[in-house]
């Protein structure tokens, strides 16, 4: 049987081995059985289901072991175990994509080859949980020119002072990945910050009303101590941070799509279900209109972000691309999570549906990872060879 009968007429998923299928369907009865019915009660609430993470981490998601004979796991894989957890919540994965593809990316992209063969395996088996800090409260879509977190060579290590915004997953974190102005040359560095280390304060982001069951923390650093050995060795001006955003915003892509799905199948369940007019919903036409445009926007998304990762896996990774598939899906998704939320009718603004979790959660993804109009601005720049970022 196939994993997505209702969302994927082109058969994407025919691009994955037997194996992958098998690891995405261990997720899904997993995602069904044990996360959903705990979804709508803890959003509502603004909490993690934390009893989840453990047995998430169990599921040997990352690195499974069952694909491991074929070498790391493929892009492929790793895009669409982030659609399937999208499909059921967009927090579920955020929150895995916090350690899979930021700090990941970070660690891959950033450490030296002795300190990435001591990490690596860590930050896959969870034994190394982290987080990525950049953005700060004074600079978002501007952190490359406005990034004010400083960082002073003091003896042998350094001293990090500065604040970070918005950081996803801090709470839970055993180090967070900090990126802090060197006062010395004026670059960009990244440190492994113990996320209890003195001089770190965490406060949790309260109010959000996208994500609620995702934690971001206001993150402020005095003063904190860092040896030089906890210091990401290659990274060493923005442009290498830049080359981690261009490597983790396909991954938002799959997120976007995914929940896509997820939003469309909770719509079309509820439009078979319920009848007015002694018919069920499905069958009137306006809202066979609206089906069929969900579903263009999953199977666009979709072939979208296939196609990037079948780039990607080839080692072509350029700025437009994945700020391209991120600012399309993003787009769409905004489409589909509303057409969603119109079908279902009042019930589309209560948690009951699942459809009203995706509607408010896909303004928080239409944001982070860049915006729609600095993704926009990065194509533009790509199409016209002229930047208008100011
Ligand atoms: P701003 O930069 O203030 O932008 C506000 C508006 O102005 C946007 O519409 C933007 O597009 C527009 N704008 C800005 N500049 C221009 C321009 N030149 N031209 C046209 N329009 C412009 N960051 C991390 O480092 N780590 C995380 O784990 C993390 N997780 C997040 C999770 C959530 C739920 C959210 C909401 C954010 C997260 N972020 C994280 C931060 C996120 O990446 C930023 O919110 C994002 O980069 C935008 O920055 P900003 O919110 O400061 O908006």
């Amino acid at each position: 049987t196939r994993l997505y009968d209702d969302c994927d007429y082109y058969d994407a998923e025919s691009l994955l081995t037997p194996d992958e299928r098998r690891v995405l369907g261990r997720l899904r009865r997993f995602l069904d059985e044990e996360a959903r019915p705990l979804l709508a009660d803890y959003w509502e609430r603004g909490e993690f289901p934390h009893q989840l993470a453990e047995p998430l981490v169990r599921l040997d998601l990352m690195e499974p072991a069952e694909l491991a004979a074929n070498g790391p796991a493929r892009g492929i894989y790793h895009g669409f175990r982030n659609f399937e957890l999208a499909r059921t919540d967009a927090s579920l994965a955020t929150f895995y994509n916090a350690q899979s593809g930021l700090f990941r990316t970070a660690v891959r992209l950033g450490a030296s080859q002795e300190q990435a063969k001591e990490w690596l395996p860590k930050v896959v088996d969870f034994s190394l949980k982290g987080v990525f800090a950049l953005t700060e409260p004074a600079s978002g879509s501007d952190i490359a020119g406005g990034l004010s977190t400083t960082a002073r060579r003091e003896g042998a290590g350094w001293v990090l002072d500065g604040e970070k915004r918005w950081i996803g997953g801090a709470g839970s974190a055993d180090v967070l990945a900090v990126f802090a102005r060197d006062v010395a040359d004026g670059q960009v560095k990244c440190f492994l910050v113990e996320r209890e280390a003195p001089g770190v304060t965490l406060e949790k982001i309260h109010g959000k009303t996208a994500l609620r069951m995702m934690q971001n923390a206001h993150i402020t650093l005095e003063g904190v101590r860092v040896a030089e050995s906890m210091r990401l060795h290659k990274v060493n001006s923005f442009k290498d941070v830049a080359a981690m955003l261009r490597a983790m915003r396909s991954d938002v892509a799959w997120i976007a799509a995914g929940m896509q799905a997820g939003a469309f199948e909770a719509a079309l369940r509820y439009v078979a279900g319920r009848e007015q007019f002694g018919r069920p919903l499905a069958a009137f036409q306006l809202v066979q209109e609206k089906l069929a445009r969900m579903l263009g926007n999953v199977t666009s998304s979709l072939s979208l972000v296939v196609r990037l990762t079948e780039q990607q896996s080839k080692g072509i990774y350029r700025d437009q691309d994945s700020a391209l598939a991120k600012m399309q899906v993003c787009l769409q998704l905004r489409e589909t999570v509303a057409l969603a939320r119109e079908v279902v009718g009042g019930n589309g603004i209560t948690l009951d549906t699942d459809v009203a979790r995706f509607h408010a959660d896909a303004e928080a993804v239409y944001s982070y990872e860049g915006t729609h109009e600095i993704n926009a601005l990065v194509v533009g720049r790509a199409i016209t060879g002229l930047g208008a970022f100011r």
